[in-house]
């Protein structure tokens, strides 16, 4: 689960009346691969053939279970979903604490990594490095890995996801967690687009139960509409971050929610002249190398991390119907 856009929103949101309408400027046609060139403005139109890499957050158990539903069902469907559209190798990030004394967990994780798709760590409880010291962060990374070798084997599993996204709220933290990953053989799997749909599950799982088939068209609706415009701004933020688009990764989470819109969110990727690649493949892109080494409380994608370490300006952008989602189905 990630936290961290709500004061980027909040921030943007109240400045979104003043700010101008963007103004088209040619795109650069190359960039110096240690330094991103910043303050572009997006140009006109999106790349017609934009590629994404999909990954999943917080497994073996994402968000509240909806009545009637168990981990095991709702990670057999995503990987099946995954499976039908030739996405075997997709990564799923673990919190291996949730695989304690959870049978049901333990079997999820098994028939993900026995369907074909990979894990990595995202801690072992899903720890903030925000809120917590660098020397507590990497134990929690040495704690995750028995199980991850568990269940990845013979498999590799060095691929790390932060937690809320967040990388360090100071300098000296941020280095020393990224020295300690290189130091242990991982690659920091970072992300370019996310629209938070994680935040959709726990009003799913209350409309579930009380039958509430209007709220739930609603709910499916706004995934697809929110996924859109936040697909959008990530996009421009690239163009305003490193003067063009890169090579996509997409932060989804193993939630029931997300599970029941995957193959509607993979149409309307496709819809949108997205083609799929593999993580691995998608980072070797050099931006995914640049460090904005910058101590953010926040966090965020690399682009956001870019924007506003860099004191960029934001595209004009539609809030998260978040006050929606808290009090639908109550
Ligand atoms: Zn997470």
């Amino acid at each position: 689960m990630t936290m961290r856009r709500w004061a980027i929103w909040l921030f943007v949101a109240l400045g979104a009346g003043i700010v101008a309408p963007t103004t088209a400027v040619a795109r650069q046609s190359s960039h110096d691969a240690t330094q991103p060139p910043t303050g572009q403005l997006p140009a006109g139109a999106l790349d017609a053939h934009p590629v994404v890499a999909l990954t999943f957050d917080d497994l073996p158990a994402a968000g509240s279970l909806p009545p009637g539903e168990n981990r095991t069902e709702i990670l057999t469907t995503l990987a099946s979903e995954l499976k039908a559209n030739h996405l075997e190798g997709t990564y799923g990030f673990v919190n291996a604490v949730k695989l304690v004394d959870n049978p049901d967990a333990q079997l999820a994780l098994s028939v993900w990594v026995n369907a074909g798709m990979n894990v990595g760590s995202h801690t072992w409880s899903h720890m903030s490095l925000s809120d917590n010291p660098a020397e507590a962060f990497e134990n929690e990374i040495a704690l995750n890995e028995p199980a991850l070798a568990k269940y990845a084997d013979p498999r590799d599993w060095h691929w790390f996801r932060y937690p809320f996204l967040r990388e360090g709220d100071t300098l000296d933290k941020r280095r020393a967690v990224r020295a300690y990953l290189k130091q242990h053989g991982y690659r920091v799997a970072q992300v370019s687009l996310d629209f938070e749909d994680y935040a959709w599950n726990n009003a799913y799982g209350r409309c579930v139960a009380k039958q509430d088939e209007a709220a739930i068209a609603w709910l499916k609706q706004s995934y697809l509409e929110t996924a859109e415009e936040y697909i959008r701004l990530g996009r421009e933020e690239q163009r305003i971050a490193f003067g063009h688009e890169i090579p996509n990764v997409m932060l989804l989470h193993a939630t029931a929610f997300t599970t029941l819109m995957l193959p509607d969110l993979i149409d309307q990727l496709h819809g949108e002249g997205f083609r799929f690649a593999a993580l691995p493949e998608v980072e070797q892109d050099p931006a995914y190398a640049l460090d904005p080494d910058a101590a953010l409380k926040y966090g965020g994608t690399l682009p956001d991390q870019f924007m506003d370490s860099r004191h960029l300006k934001y595209p004009p952008f539609k809030p998260k119907p978040f006050d929606k989602l808290k009090t639908l189905c109550q």
